[in-house]
């Protein structure tokens, strides 16, 4: 059904597009949200480890994803509805709020009803280019094809550029058919608990797309890969100031609850340490503010993020060839846990208000701004 070679995919035709301006200094750094370039101060408080309207993993089992058109408009008024509410809990000051949809290439990643989405909340959002791992469920076969390929990990890095510069592939088409004019504005990859291949080219790839445009990288980690997934970003070019690594905040060296020294390692890499699972229940508030107090102490307070991984629709019968939309499992998760829960833990364990501000705010801003608009 699909053809893989490289015309087929859409990638020969890859070129810069004329305002590319990687190395240019005088560049300005903006972040790259679904609805264009934004100056990084007007983002306000991010989550930068969230997911809306959707995940579905249906590719990775080679069936065909959940019907999005009988739900599209409930999908939206949900979505809507919970990040408006992240958006009422700041302050003015701390308005008016963004979130990095991590959702990659071919699970649920819709770039049309991103924009959709965006155009209804007050909320900035910011889309992701890259592909998922083989933690829960196979690699991507698109992915797997490029891991293996001759020349496939350079397809996969132009792909991702492509992505960047010029807009998401549409994923109405087969892979790589069709591409919208619709941004990414980071590069979303990840592991396994160890290393499998196919991940390491998506790393390779993602390594070179970031150093080809300036795009940061946010990773999926499972108990565990964190300080791999950094060391081998940056061996391959990667800017540590460029590297998010994700999901810390619980058994993240494999076997330690408070991985402090493990968070340590990561952060004297100069890569960002993400506590993006916050109000989920084996990442405990308490713990993950104890976590990021420690790195606080340390002197890594310009290197902590914080966000919680939550998606309001998902299909979990990812494997099974027909799905109806009454499928869909619809939650109504809280985007508010950091802004409320978590800064109250943090308070009490004698962060200040200007610490935390540096966490929420300008922390996010540094690590998503670059010059490739
Ligand atoms: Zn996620």
């Amino acid at each position: 059904m699909l053809n893989t070679s490289a015309a087929a995919v859409g990638l020969l035709s890859v070129r810069r597009s004329p305002q590319f301006a990687l190395s240019d200094d005088a560049a300005p750094r903006r972040v790259q949200t679904v609805l264009g370039p934004v100056a990084p101060e007007r983002l306000g408080v991010t989550l930068t480890h969230e997911h809306a309207p959707l995940v579905d993993w249906s590719e990775l089992f080679e069936t065909r994803p959940a019907p999005i058109a009988p739900v599209r408009e409930a999908m939206l008024t949900l979505s809507a509805k919970l990040l408006d509410a992240f958006h009422r809990s700041l302050s003015n000051s701390q308005g008016p709020g963004a979130v990095v949809e991590t959702t990659p290439i071919r699970v649920g990643r819709y770039p049309q009803l991103l924009v959709d989405l965006a155009r209804r909340t007050k909320v900035h959002l910011i889309a992701s280019t890259g592909f998922w791992c083989e933690a829960l469920a196979p690699q991507h076969p698109w992915a797997v094809r490029m891991s293996v390929q001759k020349g496939g990990v350079d397809q996969m890095a132009k792909l991702f550029v492509r992505e960047i510069t010029q807009g998401m592939e549409d994923p109405s088409g087969a892979w790589g058919e069709k591409f919208t004019e619709i941004k990414a504005g980071i590069i979303k990859i990840g592991t396994s608990t160890y290393l499998r291949p196919s991940e390491r080219a998506c790393h390779v790839a993602a390594a070179i797309a970031s150093r080809e445009t300036g795009c940061p990288i946010t990773t999926h980690t499972t108990s565990g890969g964190g300080l791999e997934e950094a060391e081998l970003l940056l061996k391959r070019g990667a800017s540590a100031g460029k590297v998010i690594i994700g999901h810390q905040g619980h058994l993240d060296d494999r076997a330690s609850e408070e991985a402090d020294e493990y968070h340590r390692l990561i952060a004297r890499l100069g890569c960002y340490v993400q506590f993006d699972r916050v109000g989920h229940k084996e990442y405990e508030v308490e713990k993950q503010a104890r976590q990021i107090a420690k790195l606080i102490e340390g002197g890594f307070l310009k290197q902590v993020l914080a966000s919680h991984d939550h998606v309001p629709y998902y299909c979990p019968n990812y494997a099974a060839e027909e799905k109806r939309a009454a499928d869909w499992k619809i939650a109504e998760p809280d985007y508010t846990t950091v802004t409320t829960e978590l800064v109250t833990s943090l308070r009490r364990l004698g962060v200040s208000p200007a610490e935390i501000r540096t966490i929420l705010l300008e922390n996010p801003q540094r690590a998503l701004a670059f010059s490739a608009t």
